[in-house]
């Protein structure tokens, strides 16, 4: 991240924390970091009570304050003198004991007559930049993130260079609240989370499986001409398989309480990917079977903690579009390509065109985490780079970002708000093969392991629902929408032309709806338009004059597309639709 920002944020962090003592002379302050977008501050208000409405008292103070901010003055100090300065703060006096067994150096700073124990990382000139800043929202927070911990008052902000960085940035967030996809998931009737299922567990209903499916079958089509082969498998295995892949030693702490079946220990699965390798091995395999690229649906189940849970951007059953090819290391560059394409195929049709690629790497320091060969780690993070350089993609690196099998592509996109989301993962792995004996008959008839490609396209479903809702608004493609055409008779009287141009648009698999409701058509439009259907049918007098078929078409944005007899608009629809357009 910019640091320069990082200081700016961070420094406003300070403002807050000295404007707060103002009106709360008794409230223990705790740390306050910038984070992406902005700050926190994280504050132990004891009795009293901290809301948003004491939001706008706290700027206008934050304001009045750094007009005497010159700078932040660093003072080093001994222990002894830290405890003494931060007398009665718990919170301080923790990060000081941890600041010494570390032996480093406990730090002060001081900005008018605010000091605040810090490692440093602030503007140079607090009066003239801290200007244009804003508080957010407040959320609850564990001290140390531990819920044994007390729960602190988290305070957001942001702070920008400019106004205008600043204005636009709070407008983009409006626009976010409008599209979140849960207040929109509600509104559009696509998902409920039912409080008698649990937390976490998204219901898709009718409508939101439209969108599902319409996701999985052009996923399917794209893996069925490039040679993948779907497959179905449980949700639930053995213990002993995870402990085989490593999950159970690198993914313990996501995957839920074992439970028994005649004396066996099972666990939901948390990946797929030792059902398709069961697969693979329970036949022979000869190099001419390879790359065997299984694909599936499979819904995964990964424990999240409560707060944590967002709609349908983080949930406890996630169905992820998972496959696995099995190849020789010869053919792991053309296999990259060939999944590379359809990733790209893919954000084409989502209209997501603005992506870059994180190439995940192992941090060699972190033993526990990666599994121990440096070399095999090495030879695969160069391959990786020379795929996506030979693919042309734009790629940032991201050390200690792989995987506990091997390093990755993260296909990181942009939305119509500019906000980055992770979603497509292209995972070589050049280990599970060895580990579990999956094996195949090269040309001289020897033994020879496979390498994986796990590849998820979009991810998880449910996160990308999530995201194409927000991504769109609402307002989805017409290949995408739930309801595609709603016809819109102007009175009862034409009610059976209307069923009939039904009929016609059923025929040929538009999903279509007939509002037959005694409203008046300016009633029936607007709820249209609210439910963001692409096209509305009008038929009346007007049209019926002309011809049974005819109609009058008005989109959701207003337009009027004129008559039209509604086979040639069928055309149309059917174009568009092919065309992802
Ligand atoms: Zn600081
Ligand atoms: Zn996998």
């Amino acid at each position: 991240m910019n640091s320069n920002l990082d200081n700016l944020r961070h420094s406003c962090a300070h403002l807050l924390a000295a404007a707060v003592l103002q009106y709360y002379p008794k409230a223990k302050l705790t740390l306050g970091p910038s984070i992406e977008n902005g700050f926190y501050y994280d504050v132990d208000f004891g009795t009293d009570k901290f809301t948003e409405s004491d939001f706008s008292k706290v700027e206008q103070k934050m304001h009045e304050l750094v007009k005497k901010w010159e700078k932040f003055e660093k003072t080093e100090v001994d222990e002894n003198e830290a405890i003494k300065l931060f007398k009665d703060n718990q919170y301080k006096e923790e990060l000081i004991n941890g600041i010494v067994v570390k032996k480093e150096k406990i730090t002060v700073y001081k900005s008018g007559e605010f000091s605040d124990l810090c490692r440093g990382g602030h503007v140079e000139n607090p009066k003239d930049q801290l200007k244009h800043f804003k508080l957010l929202s407040i959320a609850g927070a564990y001290w140390r993130g531990d819920e044994k911990n007390k729960m602190l008052t988290r305070i957001y902000g942001t702070c920008f260079p400019t106004k205008e960085e600043l204005d636009n940035y709070l407008k983009m967030l409006e626009e976010a609240k409008k599209r979140d996809h849960r207040k929109l998931g509600k509104e559009l009737d696509l998902f409920v989370i039912s409080e008698n299922i649990g937390k976490g567990l998204p219901l898709i209903t009718p409508k939101g499986n439209i969108i599902r499916k319409q996701i999985l079958d052009y996923e399917y089509e794209l893996e069925r001409r490039a040679g993948f082969q779907q497959v179905f498998t449980p949700h639930i295995a053995r213990s002993e398989m995870y402990k085989k892949t490593g999950h159970w030693q690198h993914y313990r702490d996501v995957m839920y309480a074992p439970f028994g079946i005649d004396g066996e220990e099972y666990v939901l699965k948390p990946m797929n990917c030792p059902h398709h390798y069961m697969i693979y091995t329970s036949r022979p395999r000869s190099y001419k079977d390879l790359p065997m690229r299984l694909s599936e649906p499979g819904t995964c189940y990964r424990f999240e903690k409560t707060g944590e849970l967002a709609g349908l951007l983080r949930v406890r059953a996630l169905s992820i579009d998972d496959s696995h090819i099995l190849m020789r290391e010869s053919q792991i560059e053309s296999e990259f390509k060939t999944c590379i394409e359809m990733v790209r195929k893919m954000f084409k049709a989502f209209g997501l065109n603005n992506f870059y690629v994180r190439l995940s790497l192992a941090d060699p320091s972190d033993a526990v985490k990666y599994i121990a060969d440096e070399e095999t780690w090495k030879k695969a993070g160069e391959k990786l780079e020379k795929i996506v350089k030979d693919n042309k993609l734009e790629y940032k690196i991201g050390r200690g970002e792989a995987s506990f099998y091997g390093p990755k592509l993260d296909f990181i996109v942009k939305d119509s708000l500019n906000r980055e989301w992770q979603m497509s993962t292209l995972q070589l792995d050049l280990f599970m093969g060895k580990k579990l004996n999956l094996s195949y008959i090269n040309e001289e008839g020897k033994e020879e392991h496979p390498v994986v490609l796990h590849r998820g396209l979009t991810g998880s479903l449910e996160r990308t629902m999530a995201i194409l809702i927000e991504h769109f608004a609402g307002a989805f493609p017409l290949w995408l929408a739930p309801v595609q055409v709603v016809i819109l008779p102007i009175s009862e009287k034409f009610l059976e032309p209307a069923i009939k141009v039904k009929d016609e648009l059923f025929k040929h698999n538009i999903r279509v709806e007939l509002n037959d409701e005694n409203k008046s058509l300016g009633g029936k439009i607007r709820q249209s338009t609210l439910q963001k259907i692409p096209f509305m049918i009008i038929i009346g007098e007007k049209e019926l004059e002309k011809g049974e078929l005819f109609v009058t078409i008005r989109t959701r944005e207003g337009k009027d597309l004129g008559m039209v007899e509604v086979n040639k608009f069928i055309k149309q629809l059917k174009f568009q639709i092919e065309n992802f357009s």
